[in-house]
């Protein structure tokens, strides 16, 4: 750091020297008496090596900076991601997020690098030129000072009206990227729906809108060039003026005259770059911005001390209320219930009756708005959350799988141990699937695991599960959007994956709900009947016609 700003010095010392050496050329006594002839090459080759050298050394020394400051930004960012308060998650987009970390900061750090070498060196190269100009003629370089507060007006307007474009711009283009990033995912459905036309529509409603406010920020970034020069020229005529009054009637020598307007002329050109640098110093700074700001202003999820290297598997929910961002009913209403470690308990109900909602409290996943979640009888919230999330296997209905190789996915988080990896396959009925493929375990999945089949996807998650071995297990909706075939495989693992832990499991199906210690019924948010199959069928209340209505 310290080394850049001395390159920058130093390059900027430079620039008076060459004006002296002009003054000192035509006034003729300076070189003749003191200096030989070929000092003037000499002179100037020097100047301009040096010049050129410190330039250079700046230049890289802040590229250096530039380029850490992003690096340590960025994992700084993406340590956060993964830290945030999930109502992250629910407030930005994923293309949002990518902008941020990915685009935003590279793009802030090379603009305020490239705008900070400009104005360390033109500001002092200004200094150099002012404080020599002073040296000369001080009652004429204040005639020019006067000019600078208007100067300095013209570029407060206009960056701060670039600064306003700016943050516009980066909403427009995260909708932009949206856009795109909608229309990737989900580019199936769009052709099938033909909704390529409306797609189009709405990239080029959006595309539109930035195109505007591009212009907009050309405006007023090339505002300032024409202002500022007009502004310079005005000083100049002035000064102009004077000084051949001056000249006139204090003889002035002709060198002297000379060297101060080369100095003036000088001076012009690191005001202009001055100028032009708002723009990219704005825009820069206001990248920076954003990503300071998902790291300092985004909370990161809260947790307590406590830690267990295995749960005993005791689950409580006392009083649970949970209301999510935007709606005005609950999607818990005051529910409670108890299980024991080692239990199986099935929770059923209709869609949207809060089963999710309930088991994605376990990990801290859904906010509560009341009561509380306790495993081993400890609040959650107690809990270090990676002690907590370390108890907990879940399987889901919709499988997330990372774009890396089997082995990997199954051992997700832990360390690899091939062996388990195998073991954990094989009770996943999946392993002899597996070994037909070229590479094996060490075969890649793809994108979300889209290469691989529904049923194929599905036992990879119970073998990540079965791998990971934790005291409570989670299935939502496991096994609901399997054909028959897949579902006894899967059944068999589950089956398997289920031996000694607490089992929470979200079902439609008759065949796996008899196999639950006890069934709790959900309607609308709220626990209406629970007990073991038999009993709640000859209750024939709100489950017996479920039963009726949804499963066969
Ligand atoms: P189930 O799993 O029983 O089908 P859920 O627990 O997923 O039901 O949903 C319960 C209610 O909460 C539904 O009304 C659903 O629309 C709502 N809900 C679920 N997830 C969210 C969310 N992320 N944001 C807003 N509402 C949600
Ligand atoms: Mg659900």
């Amino acid at each position: 750091m310290m080394f850049a700003v001395l390159a920058t010095l130093i390059a900027a010392a430079t620039e008076p020297m060459i004006p002296a050496l002009l003054k000192g050329l035509l006034d003729q006594g300076f070189v003749s008496q003191t200096l030989p002839v070929w000092a003037i090459p000499l002179g100037l080759m020097g100047i301009f090596g040096l010049r050129g050298l410190a330039g250079f050394v700046a230049q890289y020394m802040l590229s250096y900076i530039a380029n850490t400051g992003t690096l340590e930004m960025r994992q700084a960012m993406f340590a956060k991601l993964n830290k945030a308060d999930p109502l992250l998650f629910q407030q930005q987009t994923a293309s949002t997020l990518s902008n941020t970390v990915v685009y935003e900061v590279q793009n802030g750090a090379n603009m305020l690098g490239g705008s900070w070498l400009t104005t360390m060196r033109d500001g002092m190269t200004l200094v150099a030129l002012l404080a020599y100009l002073l040296f000369m003629n001080w009652k004429l370089t204040l005639i020019v000072l006067l000019l600078f507060p208007a100067i300095v007006w013209v570029m407060q307007v206009l960056s701060k009206r670039i600064y306003r474009i700016t943050r516009h711009s980066q909403k427009a283009t995260d909708s932009l990227a949206y856009v795109v990033e909608e229309n990737v995912l989900a580019h199936r459905m769009i052709r099938l729906h033909n909704a390529q036309d409306q797609q189009l529509g709405r990239f080029q409603t959006l595309s539109l809108e930035l195109k505007k406010l591009a212009l907009k920020a050309t405006v007023a970034t090339a505002a300032m060039t024409p202002l500022t020069q007009l502004l310079a020229a005005l000083a100049l005529s002035i000064v102009l003026m004077i000084a051949l009054w001056q000249s006139q009637s204090q003889g002035v020598t002709v060198g002297g005259f000379v060297g101060f307007v080369t100095a003036m002329l000088m001076l012009i050109n690191p005001i202009k770059h001055l100028a032009d640098v708002t723009g990219p110093l704005t825009r820069g700074l206001a990248a920076l911005e954003r990503g300071l700001e998902l790291i300092d202003t985004v909370p990161t999820q809260s947790e307590g001390l406590y830690q267990s290297v295995r749960a005993q598997g005791t689950l409580e929910w006392r009083n649970v209320k949970v209301k999510y961002l935007g709606r005005d009913d609950f999607a818990l209403d005051d529910v409670s219930l108890r299980i024991e470690p080692g239990q199986v308990v099935a929770l059923v109900g209709a869609s949207g009756s809060g089963k999710s909602t309930l088991v994605n409290l376990l990990p801290r996943f859904v906010r509560l708005e009341s009561g509380c979640v306790l495993l081993d009888g400890r609040d959650i919230q107690s809990w270090k959350l990676d002690s907590l999330r370390s108890q907990i296997a879940f399987v889901s209905q919709d499988v997330i799988m990372l774009n890396d190789t089997i082995a990997n996915n199954v051992s997700l988080g832990a360390a690899k141990d091939v062996d388990k990896v195998r073991s954990a396959l094989h009770h996943a009925n999946l392993l002899e699937w597996v070994e037909q493929l070229p590479y094996g375990i060490e075969s890649l999945v793809g994108h979300n695991a889209t290469e691989l089949s529904g049923g194929q996807r599905q036992r990879l998650a119970i073998a990540r599960a079965l791998y990971k071995n934790a005291p409570i297990l989670v299935l939502d909706e496991a096994t609901s959007a399997l054909d028959n075939q897949s579902e006894r495989l899967i059944q068999q693992a589950l089956e398997h994956l289920m031996q000694g832990r607490t089992t929470l499991m979200v079902a439609h199906r008759l065949s796996t709900i008899e196999h639950a210690d006890r069934v709790i019924v959900f309607e609308k948010g709220r626990i209406v009947e629970q007990g073991d199959h038999k009993t709640l069928m000859s209750l024939n209340g709100a489950y017996a016609a479920l039963q009726r209505s949804t499963m066969s």
